[in-house]
């Protein structure tokens, strides 16, 4: 059989990495044929000399600019700039696969781009979802497009459900880690470094999802991908506490039966499963060994200690553009926190207060929704200290 052809869109990244892995594991079943990163070229010349790969999307001019000067990328490789050149991946008929794992909203045109062409989209970014999701759903339904979610937990729902209908389904089970500060007194949290944040227990993941993690806005954005993805109520999509993060998901159906899916806590499985579906193969890391001493523990989430929850809740129940608001905000407010410009717990305020000054309303279009996502932006920033 042919091997799948795959466009990797975010290949620098921590996503990025596990799927290199992936592919590596796999050199009869995966090819890969292009790959984008927004600036840093010089892995992008790493990555396209060991894996071969003839076309390169740089999403940042000047990163573009010394790449070409630089002769660092093997003879033949076309380079592509700007967001043009990432749509351009996303599209052109050499990819069967598109896996987009670009942080925050910017994969979002080509994420677009590789539905209207038909082909399988294995989606990593969850911000896309939020920000744009009823768009992405209906050109997905409308082109036959195939969308494979990559996220752990929502690859963990889809392998439960195995095409069951959302009829079947009484609720939807996140798990979450608590991320960096569960087991911090909550008055230490104001204290909080960016270093700090980026110590979670046991996922290595890119700092932005990192800091998501901490807050639980991860969760809370989950919580509204799992809602769209799944097409559930704001009632059905539940999160729990589970400290060890080996269970993934459970799907709850209507009989009281409940389906879990379980693995080491890595990305290199649900984007193998996203890659090869609905093939099952060895792949690069090895299975939970249940003969080691394993616990599992569940435990009801706090929504007090982490109010980015019950912003998400309040954001999915008032629908329409409150969820894009509330991604746009948490963007703007994690982005300062990083520069150290905020408080941890400053965080929940400039989302809250971004809520509140717009009113959510039904977006008949995307270029609205565009517009909601950049006057959000406007105005957390303006919330900032
Ligand atoms: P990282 O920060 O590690 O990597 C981000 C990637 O996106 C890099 O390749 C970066 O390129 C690229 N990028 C950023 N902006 C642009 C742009 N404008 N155009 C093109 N490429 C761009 O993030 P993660 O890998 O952790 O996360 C990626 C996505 O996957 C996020 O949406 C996250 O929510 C989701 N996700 C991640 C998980 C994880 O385990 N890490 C788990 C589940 C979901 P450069 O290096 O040049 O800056
Ligand atoms: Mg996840």
């Amino acid at each position: 059989p042919a091997r799948r052809r795959v466009s990797l869109l975010g290949a620098t990244g921590s996503i990025g990495q596990s799927t290199l892995r992936v592919i590596a594991a796999h050199p009869d079943k995966l090819e890969l044929v292009s790959i984008a990163a927004h600036s840093n070229w010089e892995k992008l010349a790493a990555i396209a000399a060991e894996f071969r790969v003839p076309r390169v999307a740089i999403h940042d001019a000047t990163a573009f600019e010394s790449a070409r000067a630089s002769g660092a990328f093997p003879p033949g490789t076309e380079l592509l700039p700007g967001p043009g050149g990432l749509v351009e991946l996303a599209r052109s008929p050499e990819a069967g696969t598109v896996l987009v794992a670009v942080v925050g909203t910017a994969g979002l045109r080509p994420a677009l781009a590789a539905i209207e062409s038909g082909k399988t989209l294995a989606l990593a970014s969850k911000e896309i979802l939020v920000l744009a999701g009823s768009f992405v759903m209906d050109a997905a339904r409308r082109h036959g497009a195939r969308l494979l979610p990559v996220d752990s937990e929502h690859n963990a729902v889809f392998q439960c459900l195995e095409g069951r209908p959302a009829s079947d389904v009484a609720r939807v089970i996140l798990t979450a880690s608590g991320g960096a500060f569960r087991d911090w007194p909550a008055d230490a949290l104001a204290r909080a470094t960016p270093a700090d944040a980026l110590r979670h227990p046991n996922w290595a993941m890119g700092p932005k999802i990192t800091v998501d993690s901490a807050t639980l806005a991860n969760k809370g954005l989950e919580l509204i991908e799992a809602q769209i993805l799944f097409g559930l109520s704001p009632g059905q999509c539940r999160a729990v506490l589970h400290p060890q993060s080996i269970v993934h998901a459970l799907v709850e159906f209507t009989d009281g039966s409940m389906l879990a899916q379980l693995c080491p806590p890595s990305m290199t499985f649900p984007i193998q499963h996203a890659l090869l579906h609905p093939v099952r193969a060895p792949g690069p890391e090895s299975a939970l060994n249940l003969e080691k001493l394993l616990s599992l523990e569940f435990r009801p989430v706090d929504e007090t200690r982490y109010p980015m929850l019950a912003l998400a809740r309040q954001a999915m129940r008032a629908g329409g553009t409150a969820p894009a608001i509330y991604n746009a905000a948490n963007e703007v407010a994690v982005a300062a926190f990083l520069e150290e410009k905020l408080p941890f717990t400053a965080i929940p305020s400039v989302v809250e207060k971004t809520l509140q000054a717009l009113p959510a309303t039904v977006p008949q279009a995307l270029d609205e929704v565009l517009a909601i996502d950049a006057d959000a932006r406007r105005v957390a920033a303006g919330a900032l200290p």
